[in-house]
Formats: C-alpha cells, structure tokens, sequence
C-alpha cells in the first residue's frame, strides 16, 4: 500500500464569482485519483493584508490526505490555479485562486519552490481562523499549538463567516 500523508491547503479568492473558483479547486482537487478530502471549514471573507488597495477575499482551509510527495501536491494545486485562469502580476495581489500548502504531515520542507510550514501562515488570521475550524487540536511540527498563535492574532476582526445568498445573486454575511 502507499503511504498517505496529511496535508492542509489553504484557498483563496478575490477576483470575479469568488466562491465558485474556491469550488471549482475543490471539486478539481476531489476529483484527482491521489487526493482525498477530509474536512473543509466555512468560507469566511476577508480584508487584504499586505497589498491593501484590492477587493475582498474569500478563504478557506481544507484537509486532505494524499499519496502525493510536497512537490507533486505543489504541481497540482498549481496547474489547478493555471486552469482557474489564475495570473501572477502583483506579488500578493488580485487573484482569481491561491492555494498553499499550510502542513505536510509535520514535515519541516525549504526547498527553493516549497516551504512547510508555510512560513507566513502564523500572523495570519485568514489562514489560521479557518484552519482552527478544521482542526481545534492541531500541533505545528515546533511543537507549538495551533490554540497558542490564533490567541495572539490581532486582525481577526478582519475574517469573517461569508455565505452566498440563497437564490439570490449577490454576497451576504452569515445570520448568526
Ligand atoms: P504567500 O506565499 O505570501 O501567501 P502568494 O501565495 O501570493 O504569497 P504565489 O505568487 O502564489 O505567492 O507563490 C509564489 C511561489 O511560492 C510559488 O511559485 C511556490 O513555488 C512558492 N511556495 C513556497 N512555499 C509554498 C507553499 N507552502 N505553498 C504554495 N506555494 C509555495
Ligand atoms: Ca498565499
Ligand atoms: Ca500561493
């Protein structure tokens, strides 16, 4: 048997029908033969950081697991963001879809196209609001707990539950 391994990948949206590149990844990563999704956490919207001047994103973190080695998994979620019509002008900037890999089994990886953990995930409260969805028990491969880094974030307030409207064409919070 081949081994499985765990991965969290973490999507992203800001351009055009947002929630249905971040389903048309996922659908695209279901369907590969060496992939299977665990667990998908809600869509949240969120303010850009970094490069401020764009529009909103929507993100998500999943789990999976795979047979794939890092790179093979890196190759398909980037001919995934190639087929979504994703281009690369502005580091940081609008994108139709970004897919990173957060964790590799508890794999330390820096390889010139690859690193893992994803080395800006931790400050970041779009990636780690939804990863803590996923997974309240996660431990990163230094030994630190997930529940320690999503404590100390400043921005959550930035990263909201998002769902589309029923039936309707247009974005609307969530009804809590
Ligand atoms: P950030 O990495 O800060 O989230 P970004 O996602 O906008 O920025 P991209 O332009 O999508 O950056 O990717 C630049 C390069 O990063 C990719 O070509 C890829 O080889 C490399 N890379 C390194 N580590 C990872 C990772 N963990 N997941 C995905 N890509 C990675
Ligand atoms: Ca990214
Ligand atoms: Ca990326």
């Amino acid at each position: 048997m081949t081994d499985q391994h765990d991965a969290y990948v973490a999507l992203g949206s800001n351009i055009g029908e947002r929630d249905v590149y971040l389903h048309g990844a996922i659908q695209q990563l279901d369907a590969h033969p060496n992939i299977t999704i665990v667990k998908k956490s809600s869509i949240y919207e969120t303010d850009p950081v970094g490069y401020t001047d764009q529009a909103a994103f929507l993100n998500m973190v999943i789990k999976l697991t795979t047979t794939l080695q890092p790179l093979e998994l890196l190759d398909v979620l980037q001919g995934i963001e190639d087929t979504l019509g994703r281009t690369r002008e502005v580091r940081w900037g609008p994108r139709t879809i970004d897919l990173d890999i957060l964790l590799y089994n508890k794999e330390n990886i820096k390889l010139e196209r690859l690193h893992v953990p994803h080395p800006r995930m931790f400050e970041r409260g779009f990636v780690l609001v939804p990863l803590y969805e996923v997974d309240q028990n996660l431990q990163f491969p230094n030994g630190q707990d997930l529940q320690h880094y999503v404590r100390d974030l400043t921005d959550k307030e930035g990263v909201r539950k998002w769902k589309r409207s029923s039936g309707a064409d247009e974005s609307a919070p969530f009804e809590s």
